[in-house]
């Protein structure tokens, strides 16, 4: 290949041009020896005028010094030229003068592409001139830095003469070294590092690095880009302080350190722990309200803020915050210490409130006051240790119960209405209560009750001392107030109180004697005073001697002295007055006989509280007085009959066997299965005046008496008599008395033999354990002669269920206090399903005693109990009444 070729190989267009210069440069001939297609024009498309138009800018630039050109020999330039599509394209033309005629001048140029180059040229001006990016190269120094990188360093030319090591901070440098080294020996790779330099002007710079390896100037360098990036890392580390707080704050509160000290050491912490700021520190001196940023370019620490801290409203600390650079408090930064701040005054001021509550609530459940809140509910809410001292119940049990639970029943329910009155006004209520604690003892609270509102709600707290034990003394000491100073008896107040305390404590039947003595101001007129006191004592101190030390004696007034006191039954009643009767009589007080008359009401039927029963019995009283001496009334006139029949029942049963008063009512029994009548007790009556007087009142004396077996013997005559009616199935009652007599018993069976069949024999459970053998062999005798035996009252005697197994009963009656309970007492519902299993298992018939509602029913029913008995399907009846019930079903 000779030359010639190879420059036509080369990628140049050749050419011929001339121009006339006069006072401006003008194209006149272009004469195209090769071209090279850099514009999209064909070469017969590239003329004079199309050449001129793209040259434009550069003539004119030429037209400015035409002296110069006309005296060069090689004219180089580059200029754009618009393509025929439009683009632009940047072509540089090299043009050797060849010939000089006149002012005509004739070149031989060529022109090649250089637009790739001049892109490149633009990209690299406009990273130098980037406000945002700054642009370094280095060689063994710094070769080349842009404004923005002197700017981000703060520095001027001066950074020329650093070394691309000095721009590291102190702990990078060996790490970087090697890296520049490779750089420098020609190795290309790309490095990227986020740091803080070193400061250059005392200013706080942070950067990001991206670092690669170019050839610059004819040999190997390093070109850097460089970001700021200070502020974004201020941000972050500010989060990060700000996190760091809150994460104290957090702990503080969860671990329930609830210490300023403790805190503001905690916080000072958490913002050294970032390692953003040089220096931190609390000062307790010198105090500043307000926050402060100081600069001191000339200190260690160039800048610093500063921030108060307040508890309850005083400045009580100052957190000073150092750093090492200048200004470095800026916008940003203060803005997030302000933040910062606020949030620890605040948080101080909660553990100021946490810590105040606290103080509050220990003091509050170690108070030996008692307290109380309730809510609008009333519902307690709160309620303190002392709360559980005095009342016994659990804290943990109150909570949500109604402060009624501590009710004594003392207070009438005015007291309470007033109560309610005061505080729902929004008025406080104080009052002496006298409450009862769990295990029925009386205390005295003085109590304040005061309705707080709070967030639109009322509560209601109760703060109360317990003056219990003043209040005893109290009633110690004011034993005149209490006592009655002639007799040393309890005076009608102090009556009221003790026995209202009484019947608060213990539930049970109460009596009350009103007891008068008759003609008493009449002795006293003709006997004179001092006869009468003596007389009074005298009687006080019978009382004292006729009834129990636990009986409640007082004198309520001149004449008349009262006694209160329990009882079981009205039965045992009347043997106290009796007593106390047969006593009177043939008693002498100061030698002089008195009579008296008694009213007696009783607790609960007659009245609710002690002041309404003292009515009852003065009341009862009068009508007794109007009886004639020596006579006592009830205030409850059917109770008053009920004893005189008691008085009298000796009289009335003899009566009842001598006049044929002897009868029995019968109380059909079911199938439980289908509820058709299976069979009937025999219920003894004594009919007297027309009235029926029911076994309760006189069988007990039947059987003390002995006249028990006289009655069953009649009885048993009776039964046969119906049976010969009716022939159906019968029980029939022994008592435990009879049985022990074996001579009566064979009496019983030898009058009842041929019915047998239809005769089942009821024996109360309480008979069989007292002599077992006696008892089975007794049983046996009526299994022989074709008797039934049912267990009466089941459950009641204790009895092991044991026993059972060696009795050859047929029946076993589960006594009526079990049936009565059993829908609503899971325990007597366990153990009647318990006895019905049992007696399964021995084949032994159960009968449900005192059935009185479908429920029960229902429920023995599904037991599986096989007889039901009681007031649900019938009462007890006369026998022709029973004969008509039978009939019908
Ligand atoms: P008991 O043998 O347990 O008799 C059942 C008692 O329960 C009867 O009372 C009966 O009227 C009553 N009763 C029945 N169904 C109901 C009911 O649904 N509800 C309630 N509340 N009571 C119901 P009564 O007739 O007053 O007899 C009481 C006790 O007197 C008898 O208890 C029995 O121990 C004794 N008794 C009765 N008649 C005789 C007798 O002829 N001889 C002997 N030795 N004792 C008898
Ligand atoms: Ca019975
Ligand atoms: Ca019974």
């Amino acid at each position: 290949m000779n030359y010639i070729d190879l420059i036509t190989k080369l990628p140049f267009s050749t050419y011929i041009l001339k121009v006339k210069i006069t006072d401006k440069i003008d194209i006149i001939d272009l004469n195209i020896l090769k071209h090279e297609n850099f514009t999209g024009f064909e070469i017969n498309e590239i003329t004079p005028k199309l050449l001129e138009k793209n040259l434009n800018p550069v003539l004119k630039q030429f037209n400015k010094n035409l002296e110069y050109i006309k005296n060069q020999k090689i004219i180089a330039f580059s200029h754009q030229f618009t393509t025929k599509k439009n683009n632009i394209v940047f072509l540089k033309e090299i043009l050797k003068l060849i010939e000089k005629k006149e002012n005509t001048y004739t070149f031989l140029g060529i022109a090649f592409d250089i637009s790739k180059e001049k892109e490149y040229s633009q990209i690299y001006e406009t990273l130098i001139s980037s406000p945002h990016i700054g642009l370094l190269i280095y060689k063994n120094k710094i070769i080349f830095a842009s404004n923005k990188t002197k700017k981000i360093f703060d520095i001027d030319d001066r950074i020329y003469k650093l070394s691309p090591l000095d721009v590291f901070p102190e702990y990078i440098k060996h790490k970087i070294k090697p890296n520049i080294e490779k750089r420098l020996n020609g190795e290309f790779f790309n490095t990227y590092y986020e740091l803080e330099l070193p400061s250059f002007n005392q200013k706080r710079i942070f950067v990001k690095f991206f670092a690669s390896t170019i050839i610059y100037e004819g040999s190997y360098a390093g070109a850097v880009l460089v970001i700021d990036t200070t502020n974004e890392y201020k941000k972050t580390q500010m989060l990060q302080i700000i996190n760091n707080i809150n994460n104290t704050i957090k702990l503080t509160f969860v671990n329930n350190r609830l210490n300023i000290d403790l805190f503001l050491n905690e916080t000072i912490k958490a913002i050294k722990s970032s390692n953003f700021f040089h220096n931190i520190r609390l000062l307790k001196k010198n105090l500043k309200n307000d926050f402060e940023i100081k600069n001191n370019p000339h200190r260690k620490y160039k800048s610093s803020a500063l921030f108060p801290i307040y508890v309850n409203g005083k400045i009580y600390a100052n957190i000073k915050i150092f750093s090492i650079y200048k200004n470095d408090f800026d916008k940003t930064t203060t803005k997030t210490l302000k933040e910062i701040n606020n949030t620890l005054n605040l948080s101080i001021q909660s553990i100021i409130d946490i810590q105040t509550l606290k103080i509050l609530k220990t003091s509050v459940e170690n108070s030996y006051q008692w307290i109380i809140i309730t809510n609008e509910k009333g519902e307690i809410i709160y309620a303190n240790d002392t709360v559980e001292k005095i009342s016994g119940y659990n804290i943990s049990f109150l909570l949500g119960k109604n402060p009624k639970i501590f009710k004594s029943g003392f207070h009438n329910d005015d007291f309470y209405k007033n109560m309610w009155q005061t505080i729902l006004k929004g008025k406080p209520f104080e009052a002496v209560f006298i409450n009862k604690s769990k295990e029925g003892k009386i205390f005295y609270l003085k109590s304040k009750i005061i309705p707080v509102k709070f967030h639109n709600k009322t509560f209601f707290l109760s703060l109360a001392m317990d003056i219990t034990n003043e209040r005893l003394l109290q009633n110690q000491l004011s034993d005149i107030k209490f006592k009655d100073t002639l007799t040393n008896l309890l005076n009608r107040y102090g009556f009221v109180i003790k026995a209202s305390e009484t019947i608060i404590q213990y539930k049970s039947n109460y009596a009350l004697f009103v007891i008068d003595l008759k003609d008493f101001a009449a002795v006293n007129e003709i006997k004179g005073h001092k006869f009468g006191d003596i007389l009074l004592m005298e009687f006080a101190e019978f009382l004292k001697d006729i009834f129990y030390k636990t009986d409640i004696i007082a004198r309520i007034g001149n004449d008349e002295f009262c006694v209160f006191l329990t009882y079981k039954e009205i039965k045992s009643l009347y043997s106290v007055i009796n007593k106390f009767l047969e006593h009177i009589k043939d008693k002498k007080f100061n030698n002089f006989t008195v009579s008296i008359n008694i009213g007696i009401a009783v607790l609960p039927n007659d009245a609710t509280n002690i002041e309404e029963l003292l009515e009852k019995g003065y009341i009862a009283l009068k009508s007794a007085k109007q009886k004639g001496e020596n006579v006592f009334e009830f205030y409850n006139p059917s109770i008053s009959e009920n004893l005189e029949t008691f008085i009298k029942i000796k009289e009335i049963l003899t009566n009842a066997l001598i006049n044929n008063e002897l009868e029995f009512f019968f109380q059909p029994y079911v199938r439980s299965e289908n509820l058709e009548f299976g069979a009937c007790e025999c219920l003894l009556r004594i009919n007297h005046n027309n009235k029926t007087i029911l076994p309760f009142m006189f069988i007990d004396y039947a059987e003390k008496s002995g006249m028990i077996k006289e009655i069953e013997i009649i009885m048993a005559n009776k039964l046969v008599n119906n049976i010969k009616k009716l022939n159906f199935n019968y029980s029939l009652n022994i008592s435990g008395i009879s049985l022990k007599d074996e001579t009566h018993i064979n009496k019983i069976i030898d009058i009842t033999k041929q019915y047998s069949k239809n005769i089942i024999i009821e024996i109360t459970e309480r008979e069989l354990i007292d002599n077992i053998e006696y008892t089975i062999k007794i049983f046996e005798k009526f299994k022989n002669n074709g008797y039934k035996i049912a267990i009466d009252d089941f459950g009641t005697g204790y009895s092991s269920l044991i026993y059972i197994k060696n009795i050859p009963a047929d029946f076993i009656k589960i006594d009526i206090n079990f049936i009565k309970n059993i829908t609503n007492s899971e325990k007597d519902l366990a153990i009647v399903d318990t006895i019905i299993n049992f007696a399964k298992k021995l084949k032994i018939k159960t009968i449900a005693e005192g059935v009185e509602t479908i429920n029960q029913v229902l429920i023995l029913q599904k037991l599986g109990c096989d007889y039901l008995q009681g007031f649900y399907f019938s009462k007890p009846l006369p026998f022709e009444d029973l004969k008509k019930l039978l009939k019908k079903s």
